[in-house]
């Protein structure tokens, strides 16, 4: 890949002048720290420079993430590459049990127009072999469509981000519905432990998280025995030391031709153990113990204190089917949220303790029910909007 960058790819052909380096003084995984880092903001600024563009055709697919500044960022993936990736979920499908199963997905593709207000919230997709459910339209209103589909369907795996699978499994309790996976995987969110037990304990299954972004360049997979595996073959991980225990992910493409990223800052966080132990499972990947993820938005307690809160749901409000958290001034949090219509004073006051404990007892809540949250680019859920400043330290986190 040093060799394909440094023949092909003008940044680093630069790069590579500019500090004296051939490509052979980049052969080990050690030699790699001679080179910079690479973030967001310098792919912005070196979009084209970074193409080889001898690989640019139209097989090539452009990812964007919308990044911790809210600044987008586009990035280009190659066929191979774009095919590794599914190998390498594949492969972890399989190993924590899917060969093949039958599979619904609730994810945040547009599936059926925004405006439709109809069933089917759904299309089979032949390809991909899977039901594809619409997360947009799901609501309580909606929800009985859903779950017949779901019973006529018989689906054994759900594919969802954490978010949707919280809202779907609060949905068939408040409906009454038993319903068993195989397995549940989850992707695209940070997955908080509350959110995880409700979904295992709702749907009697198991949960395997899977992690990735659009940029590509870690990814991180549970294994049947409950670990998070580094995919160690999908590219070259370094955990760059950060708040408290925290690192963060570094990754170097090794697929990806057309853009390839060496040494790229992902602002996503991880906790290592102290030391790596094998796991049961076999696998010699690393592990990681947890996975914060990327945080997109926090709330400013009147401390100044900045607060990621990684589930969108407080749990325990048991009327409550979505929330989202608004601050315009310091100290002051308005919560935006979707319920059953039975939302009752004491799970008002459940709500404001629950946010009150995960920021500070001097926060002032205001709550506000309306009919639909929107979900963001790429259909992702966003807990956090905050109309203060969006880069600050992390010092503290709630689940
Ligand atoms: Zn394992």
């Amino acid at each position: 890949m040093v060799r394909h960058c440094t023949s092909h790819v003008p940044y680093y052909i630069d790069l590579f002048k500019r500090l004296g380096l051939r490509p052979e003084d980049v052969a080990t995984q050690q030699d790699l720290q001679k080179l910079p880092l690479l973030d967001s903001k310098l792919v912005r600024e070196n979009f084209d420079r970074l193409i080889s563009p001898q690989h640019r055709n139209w097989l090539c697919h452009t990812g964007t993430t919308s990044g911790t500044t809210g600044l987008p960022s586009k990035f280009l993936r190659d066929f191979n590459a774009i095919n590794f990736e599914h190998a390498a979920i594949w492969r972890n499908w399989h190993n924590a049990g899917d060969d093949g199963k039958r599979r619904i997905s609730l994810r945040g593709d547009i599936i059926v127009p925004s405006a439709q207000k109809q069933p089917p919230f759904w299309r089979y997709n032949p390809a991909d072999q899977e039901l594809q459910m619409s997360s947009y339209h799901l609501s309580p209103g909606s929800a009985p469509h859903y779950i017949d589909k779901l019973l006529e369907f018989r689906p054994q795996i759900l594919y969802c981000g954490p978010s949707m699978g919280h809202v779907l499994a609060k949905l068939f309790r408040l409906n009454r519905v038993d319903y068993t996976f195989d397995a549940v995987f989850t992707s695209s969110e940070s997955l908080a432990q509350p959110v995880r037990e409700f979904i295992e304990q709702t749907f009697h299954t198991r949960v395997v998280d899977w992690y990735g972004q659009s940029e590509r360049v870690a990814a991180i997979g549970q294994c049947h025995c409950g670990a998070y595996h580094v995919q160690e073959d999908y590219s070259i991980v370094e955990f760059l030391p950060a708040h408290g225990n925290t690192t963060e992910i570094v990754g170097t493409q090794l697929h990806n031709y057309v853009m390839p990223l060496l040494r790229y800052r992902t602002a996503d966080y991880v906790e290592m153990p102290k030391v790596q132990r094998p796991c049961a499972c076999g696998s010699q990947f690393r592990t990681v113990d947890r996975i914060i993820g990327r945080y997109y938005g926090y709330l400013i307690t009147p401390e100044g204190y900045h607060i990621a809160i990684t589930a969108h749901i407080p749990t325990g409000v048991d009327n409550m089917i979505e929330a989202q958290f608004h601050q315009e001034r310091q100290g002051e949090v308005i919560v935006k949220l979707v319920t059953n219509g039975r939302f009752g004073p004491d799970d008002a006051a459940k709500l404001i303790a629950s946010v009150k404990s995960h920021t500070s007892p001097d926060m002032q809540v205001r709550l506000e029910e309306v009919p639909h949250i929107p979900r963001g680019p790429n259909g992702k859920f966003i807990n956090i909007v905050n109309r203060m400043t969006a880069n600050a330290p992390i010092t503290r986190e709630a689940a």
